[in-house]
This record gives C-alpha cells, structure tokens and sequence, in this order.
C-alpha cells in the first residue's frame, strides 16, 4: 500500500489553495474541558505544513457520538480554542459542518488561515457516508488531506465519502502525516519486523481482539498474552478461574488458539487476585493453578511479569494492545506498568515499539513511559482493524502515490 502524503506535494502549490483536512480531533471532555489533548497535539505537524505553505485550511472532525443532530454537550469549539493556543495562531471556528454558512466562512480565509468547522456528526450524513454531504465538502477545495487515523476503519461521508468525492472532481486526496506515521509504523512491523518479533496483548476481551491473535500468531515470534483475555485461555486449559472476567463463548476459540500456537504463546504463570478487584482490596499471588473459586484475578502476578521482560528486552520489534491488568486501580496496575517499563527499555535500546488502544496509551502514560515508546497510535479500533489484516476504508480511497 503506497498512498501519497501531503509531504509528496510541492510546497508552492499550497499557497492559497484551499485544502480540506480531516482529522482525528475526537477528545475526551469533562464539563467542557479537554481532559488529554494528544489527539489535538498529533495533528499538528500536517496543519503547520499546510499553515505554513500558506494553504487556506478547512478542518473537519468528529467528536463523541452525537446522534446525527447538534448537541452542545459534542461541540468542537473547546477544541478550536485549543488548536488555537498549541498553533499559536488563530483558529476560527465556524458553528455549522455544512451549508451557506460553511461557504461564507471558507471564502474568507486568508493563506495560512485555519477554519474548523463544528462536529461532522452533527449531520447523519457523515455515519450515514451519504455521498450528498461528501460533495458539499468536495465543492470547498479539490485537495483532501486525510489524517484521521482514528476513524480510517470506518466509511464516513467526511473520510472516504470525502476522498472519493474529491477525486470524482477532478481533486487529490491525500495521506496526512499523522496518518502516513501511523501506517509506517504498523505496516513496517507486520510486514518487515525486524526479529525477534513480540506482540503483547492484553485488556478486557478476546472477543474483539481474536482476529488481531489470528492475524498475528503467523508473523509473530513470541505472543504474550496478559489481562482479563488470559483468563479466558486458563479456562479453556481447564483451570479453576473463579469470579474473574472470562468469555465463555470464547473458551472454544482460545483452545484452538493454544493448540495452533504451540509454544509461540505464553500465558501468565502467576496472578494478582482479590475476592473483589475494587480500589483498597486485599491481594495476594498465586501461581495460576493455585486461583480459588472466589478469587478475581485482576493482574499479572511477578513471576509473569520477570518471564516476559525477558521476552521483552530480547525482541527488536515490539506491538503491544491490551493492559496486563486492571491497571486504573494501583493494587493491579503493577503488570501493566513493568511491561511498559520493559518495552520502554528495549526502545532505548534500539528495538522498535508500536502500542495501539485506547486504554493502553493511558497506562504508559500513567507510567510516565510514553516518550520512550517509539510510537503510540492515536487509532484504537483502526490500529487493531489494521494489526488483524482488515483494510481501512478511510485509507483505500486516498490517491495511490509514489512514496514506500
Ligand atoms: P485498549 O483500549 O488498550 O485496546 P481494552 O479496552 O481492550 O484496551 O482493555 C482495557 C481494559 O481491560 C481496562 O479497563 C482494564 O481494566 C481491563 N482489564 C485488564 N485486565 C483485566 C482483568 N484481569 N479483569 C478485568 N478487566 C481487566
Ligand atoms: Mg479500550
């Protein structure tokens, strides 16, 4: 897959061209407040390309699930406000995502200025993919700049519905560079990893993350699997799992899983456990074999966590999804935060470290380790859509380009 990237355009045809830009401005908000700005920050590097080459910028993004009407509670003006200071120029926010009041606005910008426009979702249009609402977009620009990563899994009027519609006219649509790094990064580790090749996955579920395991086991050197997903796999192994979090459904396709993998996956050796997985609980440790039938397993106990640092520390290309445990209480967060530790680590030593999810990027940033982790997606469901081999609609309608 070779897309052009915004970086593959001459500069100077920028210059007072009015480009559309679709990014991933879909933050968390708390009464009104951006409560992490990551997403705001990793669009940057395109919108000082575009500012800076004097492009007339149109900037569209999604925030939240507003049910295809307005809802204050979804607007993006914080966001304008935010885009504003890390720009440090000013943004305009225009209150509509279609009509007149869009077309005013964008006839008025000057090069290098910036409109956002309010939340695409605020039309049913955008979910709906409705080709109408892409062409009213398209009609603004005849270059599209696609750097939503996060929403590229799915075909939306302001993503591929947008980058078909501008191609239709005559227009390119592009690859932002958020994008572009995102797709190096992932791509680079399915297709070229440098080995040994580690995946870690963890978190809440198998259930949506049993295409990425599929995906995976082929290309992959060792798979350390951690979370609540272990449990589902020591159940199918017929161990006592107790309270803990486990698929019943799943246990049949976590059977089969082991029995393909054979000794490329590895589960915990030992477990964090509690009667009640609850802030202020008493836990104890014990080897996987040893859970009671009122224990809840809530973490990857030591013994794992020496196992696959080890693991860790000898691979050179490492994708991690999932956290080793209940990471958001302390009393379990102690695996997730020795795995980012450890991948950390590796990074500093040279290995390459891809992590996708949401919750994920929150628990090395809790462990203070992010900036050490050579990339942290900004896509949770695209990055794991991606890992499991799916193509990503917001991706295939961009314009084929020359660049690797
Ligand atoms: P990501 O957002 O990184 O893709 P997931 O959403 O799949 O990750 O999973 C994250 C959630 O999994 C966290 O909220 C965490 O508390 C939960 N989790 C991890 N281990 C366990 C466990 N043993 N029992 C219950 N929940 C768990
Ligand atoms: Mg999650």
């Amino acid at each position: 897959m070779s897309k052009k990237i915004v970086s593959d355009i001459d500069p100077a045809s920028l210059a007072g061209r009015t480009v559309l830009v679709r990014a991933d401005l879909n933050v968390p908000l708390a009464d009104g407040r951006i409560s992490d700005d990551r997403r705001v920050r990793a669009s940057l590097p395109t919108l000082r390309l575009l500012t800076s080459a004097g492009a007339r910028v149109v900037l569209l993004s999604h925030l939240g699930r507003p049910k295809g009407a307005p809802d204050p509670k979804y607007s993006l003006k914080p966001v304008a406000d935010r885009l504003a200071e890390l720009l440090n120029r000013s943004v305009r926010f225009v209150p509509e995502s279609a009509g007149p009041a869009v077309r005013t606005a964008v006839e008025s910008l000057s090069e290098g200025d910036v409109a956002l426009l309010e939340n695409t979702r605020f039309h049913p249009g955008d979910t709906a993919n409705d080709p109408e609402l892409a062409a009213s977009w398209a009609a603004l620009g005849d270059l599209f700049v696609n750097d939503a990563f996060g929403a590229a899994h799915r075909a939306h009027a302001s993503t591929s519905g947008l980058a078909e519609a501008v191609k239709a006219r005559g227009g390119e649509a592009v690859a932002g560079l958020l994008m572009a790094r995102e797709l190096r990064f992932l791509g680079e580790a399915l297709e070229r990893p440098e080995r040994p090749f580690v995946a870690i996955l963890g978190g809440a579920k198998i259930s949506g993350k049993i295409d990425v395991i599929g995906a995976l086991l082929p290309r992959v050197d060792r798979l350390l699997i951690g979370g609540a997903m272990a449990n589902t796999f020591f159940k199918a192994l017929g161990l006592e799992t107790g309270g803990s979090l486990v698929e019943d459904d799943r246990v049949e396709v976590a059977r089969r899983t082991l029995q393909e993998a054979g000794e490329r996956l590895l589960l915990p050796v030992d477990c964090v456990v509690a009667a009640e997985i609850a802030e202020g609980s008493t836990t104890r440790v014990v080897e996987r074999s040893q859970v009671g039938a009122d224990d809840r397993i809530g973490d990857v106990g030591p013994a794992t966590r020496e196992v696959y640092a080890k693991e860790i520390a000898a691979a050179r290309t490492i994708v991690w999804n999932g956290p080793m445990g209940v990471f958001e209480i302390d009393a379990f967060a102690e695996g997730t935060t020795a795995m980012a530790r450890a991948v950390a680590t590796a990074c500093d030593g040279g290995a390459t470290a891809v992590l996708g999810g949401g919750d994920s990027a929150a628990a090395v940033d809790r462990a203070g380790v992010a900036d050490r982790i050579t990339h942290v997606s900004t896509g949770g469901g695209a990055s794991l859509e991606f890992l499991a081999g799916a193509a990503l609609p917001g991706v295939e309608a961009l314009t084929e380009g020359s660049a690797a």
